[in-house]
């Protein structure tokens, strides 16, 4: 009857319990199995550079050595330890937001300033390849952490500097928009580039831990973690970042942020 419904016997409690238990064991286990593939990566990535330089230093210790190599060796091992702290860097950034343990420092600011200092950052790089940047003026005021958001803007930028074909071109552009589910308004923010292109397979794994699309690592050197790190950010924001590519034509990345004026 009714009232017997309503009531949980011994025996019911009993089940829900193992129910429970069994579930958390499920999650522990599910969490630890990330986290032991997480630390798989993060050791097979450290190992490269730690090999190359192990390498570099048992050439330079050989006393047969000509004097006219060391320079080249020195270099190496400034570009393998430049790569090690990359490395290290990107981990602790990426432990770090999925820890939640990332403390956002949110200000107002004038965005178009913040796109052209993040421009200035990666200016060497894109003039190496002859690759022009535009950015389009606006006035929006936005509300965020100012030096994350910079560190979004040099990851996209970077790549669509690293990923586009020499004389290619980069247009960063800003423009508002009305979000109908939260009544919010928000800065939407494109990268744009002429680039390689991401191939449709690919594009949902963009932002996931260490992938890369398959044959990059020919191309340029990373780590798989840069998109991760930005779709973290952002999202510690309460915006969204997203990605339309087409292959052999270029790419764009955009993102939002709160928008005040
Ligand atoms: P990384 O550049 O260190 O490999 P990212 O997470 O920034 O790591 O990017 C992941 C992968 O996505 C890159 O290896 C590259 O294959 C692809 N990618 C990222 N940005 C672009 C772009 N603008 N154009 C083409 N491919 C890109």
């Amino acid at each position: 009857n009714k009232e017997d419904n309503q009531r949980f016997t011994d025996d019911d409690i009993s089940m829900l319990r193992t129910l429970a238990s069994q579930a958390a064991v499920a999650i522990e286990n599910a969490r630890l199995f990330q986290q032991s593939d997480f630390i798989a990566e993060l050791v097979h990535e450290l190992r490269n550079p730690l090999v190359a330089l192990k390498a570099s230093t048992t050439l330079l210790l050989r006393p047969d050595l000509p004097e006219e190599k060391h320079d080249d060796i020195v270099e190496t091992m400034r570009f393998e330890t430049d790569r090690l702290i990359g490395l290290t860097d990107d981990f602790l950034n990426v432990a770090r937001l999925e820890s939640g343990r990332v403390q956002l420092e949110i200000a107002a600011f004038p965005l178009y300033k913040l796109l052209t200092e993040s421009v200035q950052i990666i200016h060497q790089h894109a003039a190496d390849k002859q690759i022009d940047v535009v950015i389009e003026p606006n006035d929006y005021v936005v509300e965020a952490d100012r030096g994350k958001i910079k560190q979004v803007l040099i990851n996209l930028l970077s790549n669509a500097a690293k990923y586009n074909r020499p004389g290619g071109q980069i247009i960063v552009a800003a423009h508002a928009i009305h979000d109908l589910d939260s009544e919010e308004d928000f800065a939407q923010i494109d990268v744009t580039d002429t680039g390689y292109g991401i191939p449709r397979e690919h594009q949902k794994h963009m932002f996931q831990k260490f992938f890369r699309v398959p044959n990059t690592e020919k191309l340029e050197r990373g780590t798989g973690l840069g998109l991760t790190i930005c779709k973290g950010i952002v999202e510690a924001h309460s915006g969204r970042i997203w990605l339309k590519s087409e292959e052999g034509q270029g790419s764009t990345f955009s993102f939002t942020l709160p928008l005040i004026i």
